[in-house]
């Protein structure tokens, strides 16, 4: 018997909401108000990358994280790990009224 049994194929919870989420806001179903956004005192910790569920954290050597605002599903997890408080949240421009 195979001991691969770990190796799920059903995504867990979580992994279906970041599916679901993701792909309405892509079809425009679910407009998000805010994003977060990188401002100065980033010290490149890289505890944000690592949390972040969407991997839309990026880090550029010797200036800041970045955060790719097209793929942030705004949880707030980033802004909430960085001990150095570089992360703000951020309204989200958009031409729906
Ligand atoms: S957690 Fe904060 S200090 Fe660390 S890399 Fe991210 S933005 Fe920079
Ligand atoms: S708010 Fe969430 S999705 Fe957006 S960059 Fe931070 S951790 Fe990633």
């Amino acid at each position: 018997m195979s001991n691969l049994s770990y190796l799920s194929p059903v995504p867990s919870l979580a992994q279906r909401f970041i599916i679901v989420y993701t792909e309405n806001i892509r079809k425009g179903a679910c407009v998000m108000r805010s994003i977060y956004r990188v401002r100065g005192g980033c010290t490149l910790c890289a505890m944000c990358y690592y949390v972040c569920p969407t991997k839309a954290i990026s880090l550029k050597p010797n200036v800041t994280a970045v955060i790719d605002a097209e793929k942030c599903i705004g949880c707030g997890q980033c802004a909430d790990n960085c001990q150095a408080e570089a992360i703000v949240r951020v309204e989200r421009k958009t031409d729906i009224h």
